[in-house]
C-alpha cells in the first residue's frame, strides 16, 4: 500500500515541498511505497480536510499558513516543543492516533548552529562557538515563535521586533527575550538577524503594505541597517532565493542563511517523522537548490 502524505495551506501552489520530500523518496527507494501531494485547504475547509485525512488514512501532512495554530484542535495529541510554541507544522498519523510535531525550530536552530560554528542546538550536536552572539527577531507570528525557540534553545540572547508591539511582547517575554520598537529597528546592533516577515517575499498574498508614496510594496524588512562582516542575516522566506533583505546584507559582507535552509531542515525532520527512515539530506538540499 503507498503511504500518503501532503502539504495542506492557502496557498499552497508555491511550496516546494512536494518536489522535496519526492526526490528524498526516489532517494532511498521509497517512491512505490510513498507519494507526497498538496492541497490547497481554506480555513473553512480545514474541519472536513482533517476528517479526510483520518478517513483516509493520510500517513503525513505537513501544514503550513494559515492552519498551525487551527490543526492543533483536531488532532489526538502534541508533542511538548509543539505545544510550547503553540504551532504544528508537522502531523504524523499512526494507526489513526494523529500527533503534532513543530519542525520549524529545528529548520532554524540546525543551520543557525552551523554558521555560529558549533553545530548545536537542542537534540542536533556538539556545543556552539563561546562568542558572544545576540539576535534580532523581525516579526512576532509563527516563524518569529520557531526562531525565538531556537535562540534560546542556543542560549542567544535575543530581542524581537514587530509593528504591532503587543506580539513582540507576546513572543520576548514567552521565550526568554526582549522587545525593540519597530520605528528603530535599523539601528539595533545585533549581530544576528532573523527575518521572519513575508517583507519580500515573492507573492501577491505577501504584503499589501505600501510604501510612503503609496505605490510600490517594500522591498526589505530592514531598509537602512548598516550591515557588517561580522553579522549574519537569517532569511525564512524561500521563494524569492534571494530577497532584498540577503541582498543587502551579502553587499555588506554579513554571512547569510537562505529560507531554503531552513526549508530543508524542517523537512529532513519531518522526513524522518513520516518515514522513520534516515534522511537523503543532500538529495533534499539538491532538490531545493537546483529549482
Ligand atoms: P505569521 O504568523 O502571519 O507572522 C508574520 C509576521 O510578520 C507578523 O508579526 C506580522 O505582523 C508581520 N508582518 C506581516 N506583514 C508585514 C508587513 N508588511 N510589515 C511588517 N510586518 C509584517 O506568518 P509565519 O507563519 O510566521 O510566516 C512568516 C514567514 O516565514 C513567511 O514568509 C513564511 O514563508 C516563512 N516561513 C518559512 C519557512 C521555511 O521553511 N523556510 C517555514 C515557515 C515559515 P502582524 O502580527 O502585525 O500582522
Amino acid at each position: 500500500m503507498t503511504a500518503i502524505c501532503l502539504i495542506i495551506g492557502d496557498p499552497v501552489s508555491h511550496s516546494l515541498s512536494p518536489r522535496m520530500h519526492n526526490a528524498a523518496y526516489r532517494a532511498v527507494g521509497l517512491e512505490s511505497s510513498f507519494v507526497y501531494g498538496s492541497a490547497r485547504v481554506t480555513s473553512a475547509q480545514l474541519p472536513d480536510a482533517m476528517a479526510a485525512i483520518r478517513t483516509l488514512g493520510v500517513r503525513g501532512v505537513s501544514v503550513t499558513m494559515p492552519h498551525k495554530e487551527a490543526v492543533m484542535a483536531y488532532l489526538d495529541s502534541i508533542d511538548p516543543t509543539a505545544a510550547q510554541l503553540g504551532a504544528v507544522n508537522t502531523i504524523v498519523n499512526e494507526r489513526g492516533v494523529l500527533t503534532g510535531y513543530n519542525t520549524d525550530c529545528y529548520g532554524i536552530a540546525k543551520p543557525l548552529a552551523q554558521a555560529i560554528g558549533g553545530d548545536s542546538c537542542e537534540g542536533c550536536g556538539d556545543a556552539p562557538s563561546t562568542e558572544p552572539l545576540n539576535a534580532l527577531v523581525l516579526g512576532a507570528g509563527g516563524a518569529a515563535r520557531a526562531a525565538a525557540f531556537a535562540l534560546r534553545s542556543l542560549n542567544i540572547p535575543f530581542s524581537v521586533t514587530a509593528r504591532t508591539d503587543e506580539r513582540a511582547r507576546d513572543v520576548a517575554i514567552r521565550f526568554g527575550g526582549s522587545t525593540l520598537s519597530w520605528d528603530v529597528r535599523d539601528t539595533a546592533q545585533a549581530k544576528i538577524v532573523i527575518n521572519t516577515t513575508p517583507i519580500g517575499m515573492q507573492s501577491k498574498e505577501a504584503t499589501a503594505v505600501a510604501t510612503d508614496d503609496g505605490q510600490s510594496p517594500p522591498q526589505s524588512p530592514l531598509p537602512h541597517r548598516r550591515w557588517l562582516p561580522s553579522n549574519i542575516a537569517f532569511e525564512t522566506i524561500y521563494t524569492p532565493a534571494e530577497t532584498p533583505f540577503i541582498v543587502a546584507a551579502r553587499a555588506g559582507g554579513a554571512s547569510v542563511i537562505l529560507g531554503g535552509q531552513m526549508l530543508l531542515w524542517q523537512g529532513v525532520r519531518q522526513f524522518e517523522l513520516f518515514t522513520e527512515r534516515e534522511a537523503p539530506i543532500e538529495s533534499m538540499r539538491d532538490s531545493v537548490e537546483k529549482r
